[in-house]
């Protein structure tokens, strides 16, 4: 079953940065997820996490959505993808919550997310729930995201799903970073490649591999 009507309409008027084949072909991933929670790394405004929030909602499952808010290297004033209306005038910084609660509320999902604001090296200092479902959105920074590869991924269940997304092999096509996560998810031996649908990886957890 896809993502319904009311829903899809929520994505694609939802700021953000994922197209429309991206975004079924990240619903069709979190449905091979059994329900339990699944996580989400990079949020901005919900456009994605209406996705997983159909998709869970559908399964029984809890997405928690973690992101600072405070938008990535690229949101900022004077980079290419800054949003004028998403600047926080009080603290004169971007603040992309408000956005996401209405996206959610909207969507009839605040239910079914969590909302966590803070940093992935804060919140991966602490976690430790198994995940069902990991999508790998965040910061695109090397640092970043290969800390956020090692904070999470070692959480996903056997048999659990690991999502990443602007993944480009090739430097002209975008960042580097999200492709070499996937290497090393792969080459780890604990991750097998499930689907490539543009620059959405789908990966499987292996039972009975360690995570490294
Ligand atoms: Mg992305």
């Amino acid at each position: 079953m896809p993502l319904s009507p009311e829903l899809t309409t929520i994505v694609e008027s939802t700021k953000g940065f994922m197209p429309v084949r991206e975004a079924a072909a990240l619903f069709d991933a979190a449905t091979l997820a059994t329900p339990g929670v699944w996580l989400e790394i990079g949020t901005y405004c919900g456009k994605s996490t209406v996705v997983l929030g159909g998709a869970a909602k559908a399964a029984g499952a809890t997405v928690i959505a973690l992101d600072h808010h405070r938008g990535s290297e690229e949101n900022q004033v004077g980079w290419e993808w800054h949003d004028e209306s998403l600047v926080d005038p009080d603290a004169g910084r971007l603040d992309t919550l408000p956005s996401l609660r209405r996206t959610l509320r909207i969507a009839g999902l605040e239910d079914t997310v969590t909302p966590i604001v803070g940093s992935t090296q804060s919140v991966g200092s602490w976690w430790s729930t198994p995940l069902e479902f990991l999508f790998l959105d965040g910061n695109h920074t090397e640092e970043v995201a290969q800390h956020d590869y090692s904070a999470f991924a070692r959480h996903v269940s056997p048999d659990g799903i690991l999502a990443v997304h602007d993944v480009f092999p090739d430097p002209a096509d975008g960042g580097q970073p999200p492709w070499h996560v996937v290497q090393r998810a792969v080459e780890s031996g604990a991750f097998i490649q499930l689907a490539v649908t543009d620059s959405l990886r789908v990966l499987r957890r292996l039972p009975g591999v360690d995570f490294s």
